[in-house]
Protein backbone atom coordinates (compact mmCIF):
# COMPACT_ATOMS: atom_id res chain seq x y z
CA UNK A 1 0.00 0.00 0.00
CA UNK A 2 1.22 3.88 -0.75
CA UNK A 3 0.43 6.30 2.14
CA UNK A 4 0.95 9.95 1.10
CA UNK A 5 0.56 12.72 3.82
CA UNK A 6 0.03 16.54 2.98
CA UNK A 7 -0.63 20.00 4.55
CA UNK A 8 -2.04 22.81 3.91
CA UNK A 9 -2.92 26.46 5.43
CA UNK A 10 -5.33 29.55 4.38
CA UNK A 11 -6.17 32.62 5.81
CA UNK A 12 -9.26 34.80 4.62
CA UNK A 13 -10.09 38.57 6.53
CA UNK A 14 -13.43 38.99 8.05
CA UNK A 15 -15.84 41.93 6.66
CA UNK A 16 -19.30 43.13 8.49
CA UNK A 17 -22.22 41.54 6.58
CA UNK A 18 -20.62 39.12 4.87
CA UNK A 19 -21.71 35.09 4.94
CA UNK A 20 -19.30 32.92 6.40
CA UNK A 21 -19.29 29.62 5.37
CA UNK A 22 -16.55 27.21 7.32
CA UNK A 23 -16.46 23.37 6.31
CA UNK A 24 -19.23 23.29 4.17
CA UNK A 25 -21.26 24.95 6.92
CA UNK A 26 -23.06 28.29 7.19
CA UNK A 27 -22.08 29.52 10.43
CA UNK A 28 -24.33 32.27 11.74
CA UNK A 29 -22.24 35.58 12.45
CA UNK A 30 -22.02 39.28 12.05
CA UNK A 31 -18.99 38.45 10.15
CA UNK A 32 -17.54 36.90 7.42
CA UNK A 33 -15.01 36.36 4.66
CA UNK A 34 -13.58 38.59 1.84
CA UNK A 35 -13.10 36.03 -0.87
CA UNK A 36 -13.78 35.57 -4.56
CA UNK A 37 -15.54 32.03 -3.73
CA UNK A 38 -18.08 31.71 -0.84
CA UNK A 39 -14.78 31.90 1.24
CA UNK A 40 -14.80 29.01 3.32
CA UNK A 41 -11.12 28.81 4.61
CA UNK A 42 -11.30 25.28 6.53
CA UNK A 43 -12.38 23.51 2.75
CA UNK A 44 -9.55 25.87 1.07
CA UNK A 45 -6.83 24.58 3.28
CA UNK A 46 -8.52 21.03 3.19
CA UNK A 47 -8.26 21.33 -0.53
CA UNK A 48 -4.48 22.10 -0.44
CA UNK A 49 -3.69 19.15 1.88
CA UNK A 50 -5.36 16.89 -0.58
CA UNK A 51 -3.53 18.23 -3.31
CA UNK A 52 -0.41 18.66 -1.57
CA UNK A 53 -0.79 14.88 -1.10
CA UNK A 54 0.01 13.43 -4.79
CA UNK A 55 2.19 17.27 -4.96
CA UNK A 56 -0.82 18.20 -7.62
CA UNK A 57 -0.30 22.50 -6.93
CA UNK A 58 -2.52 23.92 -4.93
CA UNK A 59 -6.15 25.37 -4.77
CA UNK A 60 -4.85 28.64 -6.57
CA UNK A 61 -3.49 27.05 -9.04
CA UNK A 62 -6.63 24.54 -10.02
CA UNK A 63 -9.36 27.58 -9.30
CA UNK A 64 -7.94 31.20 -10.27
CA UNK A 65 -9.08 33.71 -7.94
CA UNK A 66 -8.97 35.89 -11.41
CA UNK A 67 -11.55 33.44 -13.53
CA UNK A 68 -15.31 34.35 -12.97
CA UNK A 69 -15.73 30.81 -13.17
CA UNK A 70 -15.15 30.33 -9.45
CA UNK A 71 -16.72 33.81 -8.85
CA UNK A 72 -18.82 33.12 -5.16
CA UNK A 73 -17.98 29.33 -6.15
CA UNK A 74 -19.23 26.72 -3.50
CA UNK A 75 -16.24 25.41 -2.38
CA UNK A 76 -18.20 22.02 -1.65
CA UNK A 77 -17.76 21.99 -5.31
CA UNK A 78 -14.08 22.64 -5.38
CA UNK A 79 -13.90 20.09 -2.71
CA UNK A 80 -15.44 17.20 -4.58
CA UNK A 81 -13.29 18.90 -7.63
CA UNK A 82 -9.88 18.08 -5.79
CA UNK A 83 -11.08 14.87 -4.54
CA UNK A 84 -12.27 13.52 -8.45
CA UNK A 85 -8.33 14.24 -8.84
CA UNK A 86 -7.44 12.34 -6.05
CA UNK A 87 -9.25 9.37 -7.46
CA UNK A 88 -7.83 10.17 -11.19
CA UNK A 89 -4.70 9.22 -9.39
CA UNK A 90 -5.65 5.88 -8.00
CA UNK A 91 -5.87 6.99 -4.12
CA UNK A 92 -8.48 7.56 -1.99
CA UNK A 93 -8.87 9.79 0.93
CA UNK A 94 -7.59 7.96 4.55
CA UNK A 95 -7.99 10.56 6.91
CA UNK A 96 -8.36 14.28 7.24
CA UNK A 97 -7.74 16.38 10.14
CA UNK A 98 -8.69 20.26 10.41
CA UNK A 99 -8.14 22.97 13.11
CA UNK A 100 -9.81 25.89 12.95
CA UNK A 101 -8.31 29.44 14.10
CA UNK A 102 -11.31 32.16 15.11
CA UNK A 103 -11.78 34.08 17.91
CA UNK A 104 -15.55 34.32 17.18
CA UNK A 105 -18.07 32.78 17.01
CA UNK A 106 -17.85 29.44 19.32
CA UNK A 107 -17.63 26.84 16.87
CA UNK A 108 -18.27 24.09 19.17
CA UNK A 109 -22.15 24.00 18.06
CA UNK A 110 -21.48 23.32 13.99
CA UNK A 111 -18.62 20.96 14.40
CA UNK A 112 -20.22 17.71 13.81
CA UNK A 113 -22.41 19.21 11.07
CA UNK A 114 -19.06 20.03 9.49
CA UNK A 115 -17.69 16.34 9.99
CA UNK A 116 -21.15 15.22 8.55
CA UNK A 117 -21.08 17.31 5.35
CA UNK A 118 -17.00 16.52 4.03
CA UNK A 119 -17.12 13.43 5.04
CA UNK A 120 -19.30 12.03 2.16
CA UNK A 121 -17.50 14.24 -0.16
CA UNK A 122 -14.53 12.86 0.78
CA UNK A 123 -15.94 9.50 0.68
CA UNK A 124 -15.03 8.43 3.82
CA UNK A 125 -16.66 7.75 7.52
CA UNK A 126 -17.25 10.76 9.27
CA UNK A 127 -14.52 9.11 11.93
CA UNK A 128 -11.83 10.12 9.24
CA UNK A 129 -13.11 13.57 9.34
CA UNK A 130 -11.87 15.52 12.05
CA UNK A 131 -12.55 19.36 12.57
CA UNK A 132 -11.12 21.06 15.54
CA UNK A 133 -11.71 25.08 16.92
CA UNK A 134 -9.26 27.49 18.76
CA UNK A 135 -9.36 30.77 19.64
CA UNK A 136 -5.97 32.34 19.69
CA UNK A 137 -6.76 33.52 23.22
CA UNK A 138 -7.16 37.40 21.78
CA UNK A 139 -3.81 37.38 20.36
CA UNK A 140 -3.08 38.19 16.44
CA UNK A 141 -4.80 38.78 13.32
CA UNK A 142 -7.24 36.40 14.85
CA UNK A 143 -7.60 37.32 18.35
CA UNK A 144 -8.11 41.06 16.66
CA UNK A 145 -10.99 39.60 14.83
CA UNK A 146 -9.64 40.62 11.40
CA UNK A 147 -9.06 37.23 10.13
CA UNK A 148 -9.29 33.44 10.43
CA UNK A 149 -6.84 30.94 10.04
CA UNK A 150 -6.89 26.97 9.12
CA UNK A 151 -4.44 24.18 9.04
CA UNK A 152 -5.30 20.96 7.33
CA UNK A 153 -4.08 17.89 7.37
CA UNK A 154 -4.98 14.71 5.23
CA UNK A 155 -3.51 11.16 4.12
CA UNK A 156 -4.48 9.33 0.50
CA UNK A 157 -3.61 5.94 0.02
CA UNK A 158 -3.79 3.28 -2.55
MG1 LIG B 1 -8.83 30.69 0.37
Amino acid sequence: MQIRIGNGYDVHALQEGLPMWLGGVKIPSSTGFVAHSDGDVAIHALCDALLGCLALGDIGHLFPDTSPEWKGADSKVLLSKVVALIHEKGYKVGNADITIALQRPKLSPYIEQMRETLAPILGVEKDAVSVKATTTERLGFVGREEGCEVWASAIVLK
